[in-house]
């Protein structure tokens, strides 16, 4: 579904993503983890489009992605600071990404209403972001990333915001939200942990590099190197 072909970014003399290559499939929920710098984020953006790759090319359902501006690409990205707009209700904040997309008011409300049922925040459509909790501001960012139904959604540290209780609930919601709507999910944690508990599938980049990519028993029992065992927790 996502084919990441030997991509390449440098800056300058810093090379931030180095010949990664890596096919996720359709629905599933890929956690991408590594030490800060490793380049999580850069790999992340240049799949929404906000960075073209050095070398190499992304293709989504078989369709070259080189050159396709990031509003044309069926993938939406949540960033860590989920901001809100604060002077709009919740409704719409969510309703905001549909506005631009020219879709008629009375679907925009149809579809606003029905993500935030499913993200549980249907009683809170009139509220204000500051009238909420951080784990129930981090549900309504999540509904407006989802409304635009992307094929892909990347987020980056949706979480970390959150305290470890919040984190554990919002981590069950985010895989029941994710199984039900079928969205393919590429998250990157710091947590391995959260990992653990999402992943179908995940990754370690160490310095730009994909080290390994497996499920998480494998890479618990099988880790290619100390680094990757040290990161999934396999040895202290
Ligand atoms: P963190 O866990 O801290 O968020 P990360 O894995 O997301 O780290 P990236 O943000 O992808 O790391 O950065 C990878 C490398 O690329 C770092 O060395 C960073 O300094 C560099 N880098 C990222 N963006 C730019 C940029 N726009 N210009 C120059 N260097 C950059
Ligand atoms: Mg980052």
């Amino acid at each position: 579904f996502v084919r990441i072909e030997v991509i390449t970014k440098r800056f300058g003399a810093t090379v931030a993503v180095n010949r990664i290559d890596l096919d996720i499939q359709r629905s599933e929920l890929f956690c991408l983890l590594g030490g800060s710098g490793s380049g999580k984020s850069t790999l992340l953006r240049m799949l929404a489009g906000f960075e073209q790759p050095s070398e190499g090319r992304i293709l989504i359902d078989g369709q070259d992605m080189t050159g396709v501006p990031a509003y044309e690409r069926p993938v939406n990205m949540m960033f860590q600071s989920y901001a809100l707009f604060p002077h709009m209700s919740v409704s719409d904040n969510v309703a905001y990404g549909l506005r631009r997309g020219g879709v008629a008011r009375a679907e925009i409300r149809k579809r606003v209403a029905d993500m935030l049922d499913i993200v549980k925040m249907g009683d809170y459509a009139q509220r204000k972001p500051h009238q909420l909790s951080g784990g129930q501001r981090q549900r309504v960012a999540l509904a407006r990333a989802l409304v635009k139904q992307p094929k892909l959604l990347l987020l980056d540290e949706p979480l970390g915001a959150l305290d470890k209780k919040l984190r554990e609930e919002t981590q069950f919601e985010l895989m029941k939200i994710q199984s039900q709507l079928g969205t393919t999910f590429i998250v990157v944690t710091h947590d391995q942990d959260e990992a653990m508990t999402l992943a179908s599938r995940m990754g370690v980049m160490q310095d730009g590099r994909l080290v390994q990519v497996g499920g998480p028993r494998d890479l618990y029992e099988f880790p290619v190197n100390r680094f990757v065992a040290r990161f999934i927790g396999a040895v202290n």
